[in-house]
């Protein structure tokens, strides 16, 4: 079963720099590469040069600034006022890969948050001498003035020092074909989220294992064996086991158990076949993974390590260690920041379960893909793409993508 494709995603370019910083000229070697990319022209109102500009009437001004949220930035320079509008953006977006020229940094946090969508920043940058000798190299006959704005732009950056972009290219040592290319290549770049239980690891199978050992050592039969496992088979934690010990009157105390069944668990669980190679296929293709996990700190930690799943993904976010579960939106929030990522750009999160994972990394607007292990979806808004392990899964991010 594969859902209706979303709605294409916003997906954009950011160019900030100084002057002769590259900017005309990494934004060409982009269009060269991908024809999807072109240059955002934003609305101007005001005398001077036109070209790569919408012109714009002051009444025109006006309007866009009557309606609501039709001006996500504006600015004046020169007697001039430049808008980046939304109208101009929906339009760009829709077309393709919009590039935008963007010389404060207010302006890039602005088109972030007042049109959200993966928009990769990059600095362009060159020392002030390359600026000045291209200036002069191209016949600029107002090249003093460029230096100033120079100026201005190492002001803005110093006056802004908690910003942090997604890209720092030096264009003095950096050829634009190169910076093409790299700015293509990240901002195809993916955040996969992915659960860890039973998704990459088979889990049930260790628990079920577990059980069934420690009731045939200890003599325990096979109702206490069902008892335990139907109570172990989502969450085992020290509550669990407790109550199972009261309930059950194992021949352990809760804590003696518990510190046997940590170890035994994480020396016990492998990977689904395949999953490592998978998951090192979505890394290769330039991706990020981060693993999103409910359960204690330490006993997840273990298993990550002890089935190498901890070496082959970027980060992992695990309850017990950041205090939200999912299906809250804070541990989704929690795993995209560290990768340095940000919810509003997108990405996916793949998992076993229907609430934990697919509804909870909806509602935190992410796309998502239930791993059904070939059962039937149970109910509710459908994720957008049903795979049966997540070998499967990985392949439809990586496909998606090419
Ligand atoms: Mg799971």
């Amino acid at each position: 079963m594969n859902a209706a494709p979303a709605a294409p995603a916003v997906r954009g370019v950011i160019l900030y720099g100084p002057p002769a910083s590259g900017k005309d000229t990494v934004t060409r070697a982009l269009a060269d590469l991908d024809t999807a990319f072109s240059l955002f022209s934003r609305v101007k109102v005001g005398p001077g040069r036109s070209a790569g500009y919408r012109m714009g009437t002051p009444e025109r001004l006006e309007e866009l600034r009557s309606s609501d949220g039709a001006v996500v930035y504006e600015n004046s320079r020169y007697g001039s006022t430049y808008v980046t509008d939304r109208p101009g953006l929906d339009a760009a977006v829709a077309a393709g890969v919009p590039v935008m020229h963007l010389g404060q940094v207010d302006g890039v946090r602005a088109v972030l948050d007042g049109y959200p969508g993966r928009w990769l920043t990059v600095l362009l940058w060159c020392p002030r001498e390359v600026a000045e000798a291209r200036s002069a190299g191209r016949g600029d006959v107002d090249t003093p003035a460029r230096l100033t704005a120079w100026d201005a732009t190492r002001a803005d950056l110093d006056a802004n020092p908690d910003f942090r972009f997604d890209l720092t290219i030096q264009t003095d040592e950096v050829a634009p074909e190169a910076a093409a290319a790299q700015i293509r290549q990240t901002l195809s770049s993916e955040l996969v989220l992915v659960d860890f239980d039973d998704t990459l690891i088979d889990r049930l199978a260790a628990v079920t294992a577990w059980v069934t050992r420690y009731c045939a050592g200890h003599g325990l039969g096979p109702e206490i064996e069902q008892r335990m496992l139907d109570a172990m088979r989502i969450r085992a934690d020290l509550d669990v086991i407790e109550g199972l010990c009261a309930e059950l009157g194992l021949p352990e105390s809760a804590g003696e158990l518990w510190s046997r069944y940590e170890p035994e668990l994480a020396a016990a669980v492998t990977p689904f076949p395949g999953v490592i190679e998978a998951l090192a296929a979505v890394r290769e293709a330039g991706h990020q993974v981060v693993v999103v996990t409910n359960g204690g700190t330490q006993i997840q930690r273990a298993k990550l390590k002890a089935s190498g799943i901890a070496e082959v993904v970027d980060a992992v976010c695990i309850s017990g260690a950041i205090g939200v579960r999912k299906p809250e939106r804070g541990i989704f929030e929690a795993a995209a920041a560290s990768v340095g990522r940000d919810l509003a750009q997108g990405g996916w999160m793949i998992g076993d379960n229907a609430d934990l994972d697919v509804t909870g990394g909806r509602t935190a607007g992410l796309r998502t893909i239930w791993i059904s292990h070939g059962r039937n979806w149970p109910d509710g808004a459908e994720p957008d793409f049903v795979a049966w392990t997540a070998i499967e899964a990985f392949a439809h991010v990586v496909r998606g993508t090419q």
